[in-house]
């Protein structure tokens, strides 16, 4: 059996915001395994970025965490800070949406690069800057040895989202954080970046953590979908079964709203407003909006259901207590 390189128990995550605490991820469970991509799907707001940043260890001071990060199988929260930040970079890395924001203008692509190189190994400039030009390579920029001493501004949006993976993956992570990573870029661009992604998830053997708040994004991409709502996932399984027998009201829900390539333009919004971390509904968080709850009675209101597994599937598994008793009708 493949050990997951990245193990999430019980993670919570409270923000101490101005108007009181909020509660961003509240109990999230889930392993992302060598070589494949787990795709963590939900709307804005649904705690994807506070669970990533938790697992990095890159929260902000105003942020409480409980639970555990397990980095191949190594408690973050229980080491040193010194351990935290050798493993940062090198063991796990991550790619934010905003690739301007996140480079340096000031300082060359390759520069960037080869400093992120030296903060994890011990060689000189040369050798550095060699590795820079060996991985803008590798990431698909053209003409890397002249490409390298560019600035962040002679680059394009998709080559800069471009630079910044060969930033996280020049010191050959185990692990890898996509929070976002082509919302910023155009489809064909978009196209072009999850490719990259999932080819160097092959190549380097990374268990690669693809957060997008975009289904159709992941149908292609993506080996197992884990679909959070209110900070807590609230179904999980292979694509088969998120798109082909979603369990969740929620599941089916996005997948409505999500584009249709056969019927284009046609966007659904999901009804209703999402659930907040400063006003958590009590029982299942999906309660007021979802369509089912008023045929289970009390339960949907009061008791929150668990992530149980579905029967007949080895990794399906839903927090549903309609759905624990009996299929979605066909719509
Ligand atoms: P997502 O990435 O799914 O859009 P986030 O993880 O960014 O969601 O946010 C989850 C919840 O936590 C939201 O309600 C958001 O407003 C809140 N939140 C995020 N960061 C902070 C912060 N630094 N301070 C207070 N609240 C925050
Ligand atoms: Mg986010």
């Amino acid at each position: 059996m493949v050990s997951p390189a990245l193990s999430l128990r019980d993670l919570r995550v409270t923000f101490r915001g101005s108007s009181g605490p909020v509660a961003a991820v509240n109990g999230v469970t889930l392993d992302a395994y060598p070589g494949q991509v787990l795709a963590v799907v939900g709307e804005s707001g649904s705690g994807k970025s506070a669970t990533a940043l938790a697992s990095i260890g890159l929260l902000p001071e105003s942020a409480t965490v409980d639970g555990s990060v397990l980095i191949e199988g190594a408690d973050l929260n229980a080491m040193s800070e010194k351990r935290r930040v050798a493993l940062r970079g090198s063991t796990i890395a991550m790619v934010f949406q905003d690739a301007l924001a996140s480079l340096n203008p000031f300082r060359t692509i390759g520069r960037q690069i080869s400093d992120a190189y030296r903060l994890h190994h011990h060689v000189d400039r040369a050798t550095a800057r060699k590795r820079a030009v060996e991985v803008l390579g590798r990431v698909g920029i053209r003409e890397p040895q002249r490409r390298v001493d560019d600035y962040p501004h002679e680059f394009s949006g998709g080559m800069r989202q471009r630079a910044m993976i060969a930033m996280a993956i020049v010191n050959e992570p185990a692990i890898l954080i996509a929070d976002e990573p082509t919302t910023a870029l155009d489809v064909t661009v978009q196209r072009q970046v999850l490719d990259l992604l999932t080819g160097l998830t092959d190549d380097l053997g990374m268990a690669l953590v693809l957060i997008t708040h975009d289904l159709g994004v992941v149908a292609e991409t993506a080996d197992r979908i884990a679909v959070m709502y209110a900070g807590r996932i609230v179904e999980s399984g292979s694509v088969l079964d998120i798109f082909d027998r979603p369990a969740h009201p929620y599941t089916r829900a996005l997948l409505q709203a999500t584009p249709n390539l056969e019927a284009p333009g046609r966007l659904a919004a999901i009804p209703g407003v999402p659930a907040s971390g400063t006003n958590l509904p009590g029982g299942c968080p999906f309660h007021p909006r979802c369509a089912f709850a008023a045929a289970v009675g009390d339960a949907c209101r009061t008791q929150r259901p668990p992530l149980d597994p579905r029967p007949g599937s080895d990794q399906h598994r839903a927090a549903c207590h309609y759905t624990a008793e009996r299929e979605l009708p066909h719509d």
